[in-house]
């Protein structure tokens, strides 16, 4: 007994410790449905935090204000903890010869989380270094968190990608945490060049020359060369530039310039798009509809509803069906009138966002919402039912590493069909039956060994409608 209140006392006494005041600076609706971006400030004593609170308004507006972000404002709630330090700042030990180094003093601080310069060998890479605090501030703190960014209570250049994206406070500050944002959020590549990296396959940096399995094909157009020669003409292009994932030769990126290349410019079509269908991967733009099930008498009209999280400019499409015939578009409600016939009839609506930023054939598939109801018309009542149909499927991670867990979760109970294809078209299937509603997972581990390098088709298959998504295996 006595063990026992010890161990409670001690985890009492680490909870407490860790519990910070917590803000929802921008709150665009519930947490469930949106992607919830925390911010955690590292070498803010208690004195600092109003310069945290107004670092943070400046970061998160300035977030915002990206392409893509920009059009997606309501789909992004921002969160901030007030993570107290004991010290002020950041660490550095001047490893370096380079005059980034020798110009930040040295400096060792007790802050919260580590976060010090020099990391990986190289000055500007900034990145914190106690992992378990982190984990522990956000589960105690923030647990519907999607991605966590650390901000350094800095004036100095740095910044670091990884799971917990890291930024300091200089001027460059916003662009260096949008760049790193792409790497935590879409698993985006630096497409720079950089000595003593070892490059990777990632959505944005690859070293395939052949076009039909470029992962970008869609986006280049069947005039320009691939690869796609250093000439002005094709600047604004789409199309495979040499030197790309920290290689300057046998590497190659979407654009000639790009957000993840240098800072000061825009994300590329290629990364605008990964770092959006991630976006759809988590956030369903049908945040609600009405009515969910009701029951009324036979004279009453009803209205049916959608409260849709939309883009600006709105590029979301609506198509209402009745029974199988079209009766209505683009708009979020429609009335039923009182005459429908005795019997069960449908009605539904299929959401889609038709933003010209995402080309890849897998959105309309993946990310297109369906609310189904069923009404039925008896003598003296109506009843309604409702379901929406919405898969969510994700293989994390992809690129395809030592092992990836493919994860879907079924609305309802039902046949499925999960196999992989490779570029000849030869199929395996993985699984097959039926499952329970809910979440599922399958380990990709013994069949990952046997794939050779290159572009797969995974295939899933719910209820008679096929899901394809691109994956690659290094
Ligand atoms: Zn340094
Ligand atoms: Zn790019």
């Amino acid at each position: 007994m006595r063990v026992f209140a010890l161990v409670l006392i001690l985890i009492t006494g680490t909870l407490n410790s860790q519990i910070f005041n917590v803000d929802t600076v921008v709150n665009k609706g519930r947490f469930s449905n949106r992607l919830n971006i925390v911010y955690l400030g590292d070498g803010y004593t208690k004195n600092d935090l109003m310069k945290f609170q107004s670092d943070i308004i400046q970061l998160s507006s300035a977030f915002v204000s990206f392409e893509p972000f920009s059009h997606y404002k309501d789909f992004i709630n921002i969160i901030r903890v007030d993570v107290i330090s004991e010290e002020s700042g950041v660490s550095h030990e001047q490893l370096f010869t380079e005059t980034d180094c020798l110009n930040t003093p040295v400096m060792k601080v007790k802050n919260y989380f580590g976060t010090k310069f020099d990391a990986g060998s190289v000055h500007r890479l900034l990145g914190p270094y106690n992992y378990s605090n982190i984990f522990n501030v956000l589960t105690n703190n923030t647990p519907d968190y999607d991605l966590a960014f650390i901000v350094a209570n800095t004036n100095y250049y740095g910044g670091s990608g990884g799971m917990f994206p890291t930024t300091s406070m200089n001027s460059g500050a916003s662009a260096v945490l949008v760049h790193e944002f792409g790497h935590g959020f879409a698993g985006l590549g630096d497409e720079y060049s950089y000595p003593g990296s070892t490059p990777r396959e990632t959505p944005n940096t690859t070293k395939e020359i052949r076009r039909d399995s470029i992962r970008w094909n869609h986006w280049i157009n069947p005039a320009t060369p691939v690869p796609t020669p250093d000439s002005g003409a094709y600047y604004g292009l789409i199309g495979l530039f040499e030197g790309a994932a920290y290689s300057p030769k046998g590497w190659y990126r979407p654009k000639y310039n790009c957000l993840m290349r240098s800072n000061g410019v825009p994300f590329c079509e290629v990364c605008a798009e990964s770092l959006l269908m991630r976006l759809f991967d988590l956030v369903n733009p049908v945040d609600k509809y009405f009515p969910d099930s009701l029951k009324l008498d036979l004279s009453k009209k009803i209205t049916f509803n959608l409260k849709l999280i939309k883009p600006q400019p709105n590029t979301i499409k609506v198509d209402w069906v009745l029974d199988n015939i079209s009766i209505a578009k683009n708009i979020d409600s429609v009335i039923i009138n009182d005459n429908l016939s005795a019997g069960k009839h449908i009605l539904s609506a299929s959401v889609i966002d038709t933003t010209l930023l995402i080309k890849m054939p897998a959105h309309f598939t993946k990310h297109i919402s369906i609310v189904k109801w069923e009404i039925n018309v008896f003598k003296s009542n109506i009843e309604i039912n409702s379901e929406e149909n919405r898969l969510k499927i994700q293989i994390i991670p992809n690129p395809i590493e030592e092992f990836s867990i493919i994860e879907y979760k079924l609305e309802k109970a039902g046949y499925i069909k999960l196999e992989i294809i490779d570029m000849e078209g030869r199929i395996k299937v993985l699984d097959e039956g039926f499952k329970e509603e809910g979440l599922h997972k399958y380990m990709l581990n013994s069949e990952l060994k046997e794939l050779i390098r290159g572009n797969y088709i995974i295939n899933f298959e719910s209820d008679g409608m096929n899901f394809p998504i691109n994956v690659v295996k290094l």
